[in-house]
């Protein structure tokens, strides 16, 4: 166990940084925080932040000098930063970041352990490209393997006709069918340093323009008929990966079963509802595992659960949520600047306390 007072290091300085920090504060640690030149709202919160490149190698040991154990909030943290780092800092092995952060790569491992994807094909070219509408038809979508968030990077492709006016974006592309499912859900757990496994309830995800904008509890029968598999599948990738802290798996509920989409090695935004809705966050929960503490009881603890994004320019009038009925539960970012389309925060909403 991290003794209270030792330093928790998070590479990433966004707002899963952020809250991350608080709660290791809580916890009686300190965190340094390390992230390129950029709008970090995590140093907010940070007992001190280092302002550097990814491979800036005499920041990075200043930074591990400085350090009990190392996380990430992000999952394009360069693996040469993680490798540049001593291995036994890491609260996880990085394969967990090489896999995730590649579609291709992320696919195939899950395929491997009996996920079952949308059908899809690698694409390197433009004539890559037409061979994969071929075979796998449309509509679907074309996104980078690599980089893309929040539907960023990726070109729907409706018909044939359409896939004429879509560029070869020039980096390795991924091209998958497009999913007819009825809802969207999260898996989230959190693996302990011993192996043990805990699962949050699965919210019903819904996205606008390829970002979260919803998640809410109950998900649905559908969704909770199809969890089981699904949780199956992320204990079965938690364990390939000897994960420890907090994985996410995506999936598309459809009327044939759980279709996986993508992982995510970190927190997630579809369990920001889980800081006052379950019985222990997953940002808490993310900490004590790294620190080797004993997990949380991850119980839901009300009857009904809503956490909407606020994004861009109406985090500007955030604060007047407040005054609306339902003790809403409201989180703003400190971002410097509310541009379109970008996470500025969150409310929770819950309904009536679960006996
Ligand atoms: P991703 O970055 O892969 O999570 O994609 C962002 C969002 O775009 C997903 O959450 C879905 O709402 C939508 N989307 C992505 N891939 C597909 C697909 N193959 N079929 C249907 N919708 C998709």
């Amino acid at each position: 166990m991290l003794r209270a007072g030792s330093t928790i290091g998070i590479l990433g300085g966004g707002q899963l940084g952020r809250m991350m920090a608080v709660v290791a504060l809580q916890l009686g640690y300190k965190v340094v925080g390390f992230a390129p030149e950029g709008d970090n709202v995590a140093a907010d919160a940070c007992t001190a932040f280092i302002t550097a490149e990814w491979d800036d190698h005499q920041a990075l040991k200043e930074f591990a000098d400085r350090c009990d154990v190392v996380t990430w909030e992000f999952e394009n943290v360069p693996l040469s930063t993680v490798a540049a780092l001593p291995q036994t800092l890491l609260a996880c092995p990085s394969r967990a970041l090489e896999v995730a952060q590649d579609r291709l790569n992320e696919k195939a491992f899950a395929q491997q352990l009996g996920g079952l994807p949308a059908p899809y094909r690698a694409v390197e070219s433009a004539a890559d490209l037409a061979a994969a509408i071929a075979e796998v038809g449309t509509p679907g979508i074309l996104k980078t393997a690599r980089d893309g968030y929040d539907g960023k990077g990726q070109w729907r492709i409706r018909s044939v006709v359409e896939a004429g006016a879509v560029a070869f974006p020039g980096t390795t592309c991924i091209y998958e069918g497009f999913v007819m499912y009825e809802t969207e859900f999260s898996v989230i757990l959190v693996r302990g340093k011993d192996g043990q496994v805990r699962f949050w309830d699965s919210t019903a995800n819904l996205h606008e323009g390829g970002m979260l904008a919803l998640s809410v509890l109950p998900a649905g029968a559908l969704v909770e008929a199809q969890v089981p598999a699904a949780r199956e599948l992320a204990a079965k990738v938690a364990d390939a990966l000897d994960y420890v802290g907090v994985l996410t798996l995506e999936f598309f509920a459809t009327r044939d079963g759980p279709v996986f989409n993508e992982m995510a090695p970190r927190v997630h935004n579809s369990g920001h509802w889980t800081i006052e809705g379950a019985a222990t966050s997953q940002f808490e929960n993310h900490i004590r595992a790294i620190c080797g503490l004993p997990l949380g009881v991850t119980k839901t603890r009300f009857a009904s659960i809503e956490m909407r994004n606020i994004v861009g320019e109406d985090a500007l009038k955030a604060h007047a949520i407040l005054a609306e009925p339902g003790e809403p539960h409201l989180h703003l970012y400190g971002k410097r600047e509310a541009r379109e389309g970008r996470k500025m925060g969150h409310v929770t909403r819950v309904g009536h306390v679960l006996k």
